[in-house]
């Protein structure tokens, strides 16, 4: 068994991306060195990172409340439940899917990083050449040990953009240059407070705000 077996595999079970980061690299990772949350199992050598496309067009996919959170995220679990069986039965080796939160598995965003997938742009998202920020991740653990996936070395959209994606927002998130949460915070609540369809009997009734994402002209779809 090797990495391009069980990203290969990932593929065939219906995610548009996938790559594997070294799980002692990720512990070691930004967004670990800032917080205590290291929840990542103590056995995991590796982890395999999955991404399903967010298209502009199927802005449902992320409206949140339901059962995964949301659509995007329901399909991202049952997929990968499907790779997990099909890794034991084809490869024979057990990955164990990570939860969406930090203090569920690890930082998806520094994974995929690691796992070549894609770099972290000005809009504080993880920028993939093909989909641009239009993404969403799982994570599954592993206890084999396995070469990292590379990305693009010369992949830098940043260097060259005009960035709209730091005036997009609403609550001027960005005004430092760098993104302040308590400001991205303020415009969730808003969020929250004003559902899509309280009566919707799936529950994905809450759209967040996603201007820094969709204003990125990266791989847009
Ligand atoms: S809009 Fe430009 S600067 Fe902002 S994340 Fe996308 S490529 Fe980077
Ligand atoms: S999600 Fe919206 S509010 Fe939050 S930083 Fe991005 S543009 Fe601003």
């Amino acid at each position: 068994m090797n990495t391009h077996c069980l990203v290969d595999l990932a593929l065939r079970s219906g995610v548009l991306l996938a790559g594997i980061a070294d799980a002692d690299a990720l512990r070691m990772s930004p967004s670990h060195r800032e917080t205590t949350q290291q929840t990542l199992p103590e056995t995991a050598r590796s982890v395999l990172v999955l991404a399903l496309h967010h298209p502009m067009t199927k802005p449902e996919l992320d409206h949140w409340g339901g059962e995964g959170d949301t659509r995007g995220n329901l399909s991202l679990i049952l997929t990968a439940k499907i790779v997990a069986e099909k890794a034991g039965s084809e490869l024979g080796i057990r990955p164990v899917p990570l939860g969406y939160q930090p203090e569920q598995g690890t930082f998806l965003k520094d994974a995929a990083v690691l796992a070549g997938l894609g770099v972290i742009g000005k809009n504080n998202l993880l920028i993939t050449p093909e989909y641009g920020s239009r993404v969403r991740l799982k994570a599954l653990a592993l206890e084999t040990e396995l070469p990292p996936t590379e990305g693009r070395a010369d992949f830098d959209p940043c260097s060259s953009c005009a960035a709209p994606c730091l005036t997009a927002c609403p609550q001027e998130a960005f005004a430092s240059g760098t993104y302040d949460r308590a400001q991205c915070r303020i415009q969730m609540t808003i969020d929250e407070a004003t559902p899509l369809d309280p009566a919707d009997p799936d529950g994905y009734n809450i759209s967040y705000c996603r201007f820094c994402e969709t204003a990125c002209p990266v791989g847009r779809t």
